[in-house]
């Protein structure tokens, strides 16, 4: 029997400056400011979202995570810098529907200046970080961030915590049975990349106190998680070692990619990626008869990227309303009225389920 219980869709943007790829700054130039290109084709996203409805007539809700944060403080002279500087653009999208939210990342300075890195070791520093952070949101945008997406999907018990004791209502890190254990990063940074959900599934949850991985029994702390999709197959192992392949210039990854793959790997399906990859995760999740879709881009990817066919190909900004359009369209077909939301109205939701 078909359901007809409504899809909802959360598009979510890491509000990132621009990464080296598409002409921002490495992470070894120590205290250079960031380059914020990317941020100048988000009008033409919102615009082009506008001529887009869901069954109830309403256009793509975005949530932006902004950038307040210790690697902001140090490159942009202020936690709140980016904050201030674009407020016209931030008040133009909320005025649309959409959502201001918060993206903090762990970046911290070697102490000899040289490199940012992924700081996961000293939660002291994560935690005053937070802390300082939101305060300054809070004074600099008149109101208090309540979604948040972590850089580099990091979370630990103590972060979560502490989100959840700031009065952020939802997170959207999670990352399905995936963990990555952090590495040299190729864009200049020491360490970078390192998180754990290796025991998180796909579905909303209440994070436990003692492991924000799992949802709780009876140790839930007030914050909900609502983790991304990912699409699940052997093709998106092909892609993504193919990819890894022509950025590290890997004869050896090319041949693996290449090779007869038997693996089903997971892979981030981003708003921006080709269109008959997001199609097929829009399927996976009506065939698992879910209710959410979570998915996210950053800015840049709405730029060209120098030098690089492959990326070309995989982020075009053309895809965006395809894929936005599509989700309404397959769900439809399945009987599932498609609702957009921001963030904190799924956590409104998922609070009355
Ligand atoms: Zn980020």
């Amino acid at each position: 029997m078909k359901s007809h219980r409504p899809l909802r869709l959360v598009i979510g943007c890491d509000t990132d400056p621009d990464r080296l790829d598409f002409g921002g700054i490495a992470f070894d130039r120590g205290t250079q400011p960031q380059t914020w290109a990317g941020l100048d084709r988000i009008p033409d996203l919102r615009s082009a979202l506008d001529t887009i409805r869901d069954a109830r007539g309403r256009a793509p809700a975005v949530t932006w995570f902004l950038r307040c944060d210790e690697q902001i403080r140090v490159t942009e002279g202020s936690y709140g810098a980016v904050l201030v500087r674009f407020s016209d653009l931030w008040k133009h999208l909320s005025d649309a529907g959409d959502e201001i939210g918060w993206h903090p990342h762990f970046w911290r300075l070697a102490k000899d200046g040289s490199t940012w890195f992924h700081e996961v070791d000293d939660e002291d520093f994560q935690t005053r970080m937070l802390e300082e952070s939101f305060a300054a949101f809070e004074a600099d945008l008149g109101f208090a961030p309540t979604s948040v997406r972590m850089g580099w999907d990091y979370h630990n018990n103590r972060s979560m915590q502490t989100l959840a004791r700031l009065g952020v209502h939802i997170d959207l890190s999670a990352l399905p049975f995936q963990s990555f254990a952090g590495s040299y990063n190729d864009r200049g940074a020491s360490f970078a990349g390192c998180f754990d959900w290796s025991t998180s599934g796909s579905l909303p949850y209440r994070p436990s106190r003692l492991d924000y991985r799992i949802p709780a029994v009876s140790d839930e702390i007030s914050i909900m998680e609502l983790p991304q999709n990912l699409l699940q197959s052997s093709f998106s192992a092909f892609l993504s070692e193919a990819r890894g392949a022509v950025r590290d210039r890997s004869p050896r990854r090319l041949i693996r990619a290449l090779g007869p793959n038997r693996i089903v790997a997971s892979t981030t399906v981003k708003a921006c990626s080709p269109p008959f990859l997001f199609r097929s995760m829009v399927r996976d999740v009506l065939r698992r008869e879910e209710d959410w879709i979570a998915t996210y881009f950053h800015p840049d990817e709405l730029l060209a990227r120098k030098g690089s066919l492959i990326n070309d190909l995989i982020h075009r900004l053309s895809y965006f309303s395809t894929n936005v359009r599509s989700v309404v369209r397959i769900a439809e077909r399945h009987g599932r009225p498609v609702e957009f939301v921001t963030a904190t109205e799924a956590a409104d939701l998922l609070a009355h389920e």
